[in-house]
């Protein structure tokens, strides 16, 4: 039995530009400065890592950003709610595919590990009625930093399925090189997809197992997935 745990933007999905200027809107509102949101490199960063480095970098203490995460989470998850339109959207080639094929497999578990809270992702994945292949996850609300999740979705996978996932019986499936650490940190295999904004030389030089193109060569760089 395997446990596959698959991360969200770059990888299912990619919502193109339209995140960024609701997440710097929030920043704005609840801290007065969003940073350097233009800068920064979102990519396999959990949403308050994302908020504590961009408000901490513009001179924000950390006691005051983490005061108010709460407030800046709240607006932005309402916005994105109300305003992610699936037409500026992308849905990755193969997922629905490849999802569709493992969902009905017995001896495979398919859950979320992604820097998202979870209603973002939730909001993300309902775009394109993804929701209903995930029943539990590790999400940002879990932790600050994306190493910090492994451990929650194997805990989570146990009480779901009452069964106890070994590393080496686990696959995370992403698109940046922290989705590539946060596996190697807790010994969970890594397939890497290119479909993110991750070159595929820093998706190799991370130490993935696997790298492709995106995920119609699923199944032809891991076997079991075929
Ligand atoms: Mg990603």
């Amino acid at each position: 039995m395997k446990l596959i745990l698959f991360d969200i933007d770059g990888t299912l999905l990619s919502c193109g530009p339209q995140v960024r200027p609701l997440f710097a809107s929030a920043l704005e509102e609840v801290f007065g400065t969003a940073g350097d949101v233009d800068g920064y490199d979102f990519a396999g960063r959990t949403d308050p890592r994302i908020v504590l480095d961009l408000v901490m970098g513009a001179g924000v203490a950390e006691a005051d950003a983490r005061a108010k995460l709460p407030r800046m989470r709240d607006l932005y998850l309402e916005r994105l709610e109300r305003s992610l339109d699936r037409h500026g959207m992308q849905l990755l080639p193969a997922v629905e595919e490849l999802l569709g094929r493992l969902a009905t497999r017995d001896d495979v578990v398919l859950a979320l590990l992604t820097g998202n809270w979870e209603r973002g992702a939730r909001t993300k994945l309902s775009r394109f009625d993804l929701n209903r292949f995930f029943g539990f996850g590790a999400f940002g609300c879990d932790g600050i930093d994306r190493s910090d999740l492994p451990p929650v979705a194997l805990e989570r996978a146990e009480r779901t399925v009452g069964r106890r996932f070994r590393p080496a019986e686990t696959l995370i499936v992403g698109d940046s090189v922290h989705d590539v650490s946060c596996g190697r940190a807790h010994g969970i295999p890594v397939l890497a997809v290119a479909t993110g904004l991750t070159r595929p030389e820093a998706l190799r030089a991370a130490g993935a197992d696997w790298l492709i193109h995106d995920l119609r060569d699923a199944g032809r760089a891991v076997g079991w997935l075929a």
